[in-house]
């Protein structure tokens, strides 16, 4: 990873540990919501159209996961600010049983999707109550559709130049964003 990405994770990562045990998320919250709505709304409130972003939808954590309690309760109430956007959360911490009613809780806001992963690579995408169908990742194409999962195609199609074309707009994709999708989601491994 580069330095300045690292330094930048880090920095992120030291913000909203910080606002979760002073100000119980007050600030990370402001900032969030603050960054979306410069990023995804013009000065008049409208959604922007932007080339690289589609601005109905938004993918949460590159990297990281929905760690705490109090970090979800943030995340609830910058979800509930933007009911025109589509959330889409990835978490391994349905595994922690006393994490599961909070991120049911998240969930249940409209426009918020919980998409829980699999923990190991080739195992179905798990499916968890109040939560959306899963994800996971497999080494194979045949595989993953023969356990009944749609395959990402920002995955595997490749673009003319042989290179794969890794974003869901190029594919027109949203599955992940569609809530109450029952469809579990393989991601190819490469
Ligand atoms: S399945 Fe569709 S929405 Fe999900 S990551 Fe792949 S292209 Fe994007």
């Amino acid at each position: 990873m580069f330095a300045n990405v690292k330094a930048s994770l880090q920095a992120k990562a030291d913000l909203i540990t910080k606002s979760l045990h002073q100000d119980n998320g007050d600030t990370f919250v402001n900032e969030m919501s603050k960054q979306i709505r410069a990023k995804y709304f013009d000065k008049q409130g409208n959604k922007k159209k932007l080339r690289k972003t589609n601005t109905d939808l938004f993918r949460v954590h590159d990297s990281g996961d929905l760690f705490s309690s109090r970090y979800i309760a943030a995340w609830i109430r910058i979800c509930e600010q933007f009911p025109t956007i589509r959330f889409w959360f990835p978490t391994r911490e349905w595994k922690r049983d006393s994490q599961l009613p909070h991120l049911q809780k998240l969930a249940n806001l409209k426009n918020v999707c919980i998409k829980p992963s699999a923990i190991y690579v080739d195992e179905p995408a798990p499916q968890v109550d109040g939560l959306d169908a899963g994800t996971s990742v497999y080494t194979s194409k045949a595989k993953a559709e023969q356990d009944g999962h749609f395959v990402c195609p920002a995955t595997y199609v490749k673009g003319k130049d042989g290179k794969i074309l890794a974003t869901c707009q190029a594919h027109n994709c949203n599955l992940c964003f569609i809530k109450g999708c029952k469809k579990g989601i393989a991601y190819l491994a490469h």
